[in-house]
């Protein structure tokens, strides 16, 4: 077991959704939580990562920074999530050789897996077929960032472990229509529906693909437990396990909401691969199985969040 008490342990991304709930999850941990805003190190730059690392001497590195979007965003702004997440994942990941980091945990996506790998979908699928387009940017810059945490340990004997959540929901969510993932979409969509006393709440697509989401608390837990015990270059999954249709969570979402109006699908918008679930059963097998039901996720979201972006 790599023990975190004591230790000097810096999460990159702690304002988005995934660093401040690791944030949150390491505070139990009595390690010395390092932080860094963007406006003081810009992590897309070399040399002001390389000063920053050189200056902190971390022991551990949580690798959450990355530019995130949902559909409509992945696919209008390639440049933004190709290059900027290249160049995060890049820098840090040297930084972290040169600086003799201890443990790196690389946090990707379920979204780098193939379009029509088989379902669930194990680690194993990688890079064994096409992507899905519409976000095929994000896609290749975080199977890059794998692969140099597979290189750093074959070529420098460096424990860098990546880990890939599938679609994560919780506290400090995206709740921009225009960039959000469906989840929050939909929350938020169902709540102004509400308040407004409208009849309708649209939902983009045909409702019939399927996905699965984590509560990024349960995640932070996962990446901790995988940080203490897990050490090897195969990429870890982590999801629920539970799959649920976009008809199916709209209406979940209007029930624990209390809008009930109808739904009306917009087919002129990207439904995206039709399934994607994650074959847990290698983190099942490294000891960590405590997702919360997606229901009890949403309540306790809706109850406490909906609009800490406002
Ligand atoms: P994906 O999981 O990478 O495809 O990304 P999203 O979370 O953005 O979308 C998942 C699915 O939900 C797609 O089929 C979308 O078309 C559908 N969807 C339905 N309503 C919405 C919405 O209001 N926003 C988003 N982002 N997706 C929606």
């Amino acid at each position: 077991v790599f023990d975190l008490a004591g230790k000097k342990v810096y999460v990159a991304g702690y304002t988005g959704m995934v660093g401040s709930a690791l944030v949150r999850r390491l505070q139990c941990e009595q390690c010395d939580i390092l932080t860094v805003g963007r406006n003081d190190v810009d992590l897309r730059r070399q040399g002001e990562v390389e000063v920053w690392m050189a200056e902190a001497k971390p022991d551990v590195v949580f690798l959450a920074a990355a530019r995130v979007g949902g559909i409509l965003a992945n696919s209008s702004q390639p440049v933004d999530f190709l290059y900027e997440n290249l160049m995060i994942e890049a820098n840090l990941i040297h930084a972290s050789y040169q600086t003799s980091v201890k443990k790196l945990v690389f946090l990707g996506s379920t979204c780098i897996y193939p379009k029509l790998a088989p379902q669930p979908i194990s680690e194993d699928s990688l890079l064994t077929g096409p992507l899905e387009p519409t976000n095929e940017w994000y896609a290749i810059a975080k199977i890059a960032g794998i692969k140099l945490c597979q290189a750093y340990r074959a070529q420098h004997g460096c424990d860098y472990i990546s880990i890939q959540p599938t679609n994560l929901y919780g506290p400090g969510d995206n709740y921009d229509l225009q960039s959000s993932h469906v989840l929050p979409a939909l929350l938020r969509k169902a709540h102004d529906a509400r308040c407004r006393g409208s009849e309708a709440m649209e939902v983009w697509g045909s409702g019939e693909p399927l996905r699965e989401f984590l509560h990024v608390d349960d995640l932070a837990d996962a990446v901790v437990h995988l940080a203490r015990t897990y050490s090897g270059p195969k990429p870890v999954n982590v999801g629920s396990g539970e799959e649920i249709s976009i008809r199916s969570l709209a209406e979940l979402i209007c029930e624990i909401v209390g809008f009930t109006g109808n739904l009306v699908f917009d087919d002129s918008k990207p439904d995206g691969v039709p399934r994607k679930l994650a074959d847990t059963s290698f983190l099942h097998a490294l000891g960590w199985d405590r997702a919360r039901s997606i229901r009890d996720g949403i309540a306790q979201t809706y109850a406490n969040a909906i609009f800490e972006n406002e």
